[in-house]
């Protein structure tokens, strides 16, 4: 065990750490205290030390230890190698949960599995050597089964302060690990943090470096901070950290485009406003909001005079798919996303717009999206600078798809389906199967009484001896006459 006196604390920390030890619990305890009595140093450290100074019940315990990794399956019953970088994880059953530790021996060569495959670990003897391989300050204290904080680099006084500074030269540790760049934004947005100048410095002048991280990584630090408290102040310091022009360079193009004048904002700070307003919590929707305007830069022409940004939300929905299939986003979030980003133009006013096209925004749009859809729409209307979040108009339309909900929108509603076409017309099932049916689905949104069995067939009749294309050519005129229509108001409405 480090002996006391060489411990860099002061009586005051110490009295933190005492207070930090009824947060800890017994399993964790447990562990230090067998490495212990096998002979061995054993701490809490990072994360978790961090949490327990600022009294935030930590997501997980992370142990580091003078222990071998042999050493350590021997010392703890059960325990097993996590990886190939010398980590072992120890299973605690509890009663109604599996908690799993961490435990790693001390090192100077980083394993965060993260997919970064170090050159070589090499296990250290002290501590403070450990410490002194990570991030921040605040990221590189220890605590003992005792409470005894060691924090060799003033963590708890940048706790204290709300400073986020590296541990050491800050170019240095940007330069050894560019992802450190993100993660300084992310505490420092997610405690709300200053970040200490001099590292601030360096991460401006480093930020190009972001580049030679892994997508994947770069996501999952964008969706811990469109998840957190403040995503819209974390997000503005990506843009003042130089860092968002590597990450979502789409979308500072917009910086100090100017709209026309029913907008007072730049389109990227409409678009930041957007997800500063947005009410869902859900980071996808979040980031509809931070998109959906990111095609207006390409999208902008002047037509007599007049600024125009016709079609952008088409153009704003193409480089979102681009945007999140770069940084690798599941194809179900990405759907999510551009579904939304397509459609946030719908138009709706009480009494202009149908029942009809109302039906038809929810069979574009998916029922389970339009919570999402209205979401959006506040979002852009308070980023926009418009004072009401819902006005009477949102609410009424929130009523219109509560009256429509139950309306067949989606072929899978209609009361036949291609096995009926097939057994009634002795068709052959192929693609001109769901084509009848879309045919049949455009007369049903717009007439939902027609919904019956016997009338859908009748309706059917006509339609077996067109071909593929003349149905489709048929299931569009439907549509797209409609849509026109619904396009002619929405332009003189938003004017653009
Ligand atoms: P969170 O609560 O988000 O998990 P955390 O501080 O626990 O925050 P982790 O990514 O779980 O963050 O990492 C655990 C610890 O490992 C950190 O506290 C830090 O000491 C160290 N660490 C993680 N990533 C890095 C890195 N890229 N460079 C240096 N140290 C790192
Ligand atoms: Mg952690």
């Amino acid at each position: 065990m480090t002996k006391p006196d060489s411990l860099p604390q002061t009586s005051k920390s110490n009295q933190a750490g005492k207070q930090c030890l009824s947060s800890l619990p017994d399993f964790v305890q447990q562990a230090l205290i067998i490495l212990q009595q096998a002979g061995f140093e054993a701490f809490i450290v990072g994360g978790c030390v961090r949490d327990l100074l600022m009294g935030h019940q930590p997501k997980d315990w992370d142990i580091t230890t003078n222990a071998r990794p042999t050493d350590i399956l021997a010392a703890l019953p059960d325990s097993k190698y996590k990886n190939s970088f010398g980590t072992v994880i120890w299973p605690i059953y509890l009663t109604d949960s599996t908690e799993v530790l961490e435990i790693t021996t001390y090192r100077s060569e980083s394993d965060y599995d993260d997919h970064r495959h170090p050159s070589e670990i090499i296990f250290e003897d002290k501590l403070e050597n450990d410490l002194s391989r990570r991030d921040f300050t605040i990221n590189a204290m220890a605590m003992n089964q005792n409470g005894d904080i060691i924090d060799y680099y003033g963590g708890q006084k940048d706790l204290q302060q709300g400073i986020i500074r590296t541990v050491g030269e800050p170019a240095d540790r940007f330069k050894e690990d560019a992802l450190r760049l993100l993660r300084a934004v992310r505490f420092s947005n997610r405690f709300n943090f200053i970040i200490e100048p001099k590292t601030e410095r360096a991460m401006i002048k480093l930020a190009g470096s972001i580049k030679f991280i892994a997508n994947e990584r770069i996501r999952d630090e964008l969706i811990k901070i469109l998840a957190g408290p403040q995503p819209y102040e974390g997000i503005k310091k990506l843009h003042e950290t130089k860092l968002l022009q590597y990450i979502l360079p789409e979308l500072e193009e917009g910086d100090g485009v100017a709209q026309n004048h029913h907008h007072i904002y730049t389109v990227f700070d409409h678009n930041l406003l957007s997800l500063k307003h947005c009410p869902s919590q859900d980071y996808l929707v979040r980031l509809a909001a931070l998109l959906h305007d990111v095609g207006k830069p390409r999208a902008k022409k002047t037509i007599n005079g007049q600024t125009t940004f016709y079609n952008h939300e088409y153009i704003s929905a193409k480089l979102t798919q681009k945007i999140m299939t770069r940084l690798r986003f599941s194809n179900q979030e990405i759907n999510r996303v551009v579904n939304l980003v397509r459609n946030h133009m719908f138009y709706y006013n009480v009494g202009e717009v149908t029942e009809a096209s109302v039906r038809r925004l929810i069979a574009k749009t998916g029922e389970q999206n339009l919570a999402d859809l209205i979401d959006l729409r506040i979002a852009d209307r308070l980023g926009s600078g418009t004072a009401k979040a819902k006005p009477y108009k949102l609410r009424h339309l929130e009523y219109m798809f509560d009256k429509v909900r139950h309306d067949p929108v989606s072929v899978k509603m209609l009361k036949i389906n291609g096995t009926d076409l097939m057994q009634k017309f002795g068709l052959e099932p192929g693609p001109q199967i769901g084509a009848i049916l879309d045919v049949i689905l455009a007369d049903v949104i717009n007439n939902p009484q027609l919904n019956e069995r016997e009338v859908l067939l009748k309706l059917a009749q006509p339609l077996i001896n067109l071909n593929l294309a003349e149905l489709r050519q048929r299931a569009k005129t439907v549509i797209a006459e409609e849509r026109s229509l619904e396009d002619q108001q929405l332009r003189q409405q938003h004017r653009v």
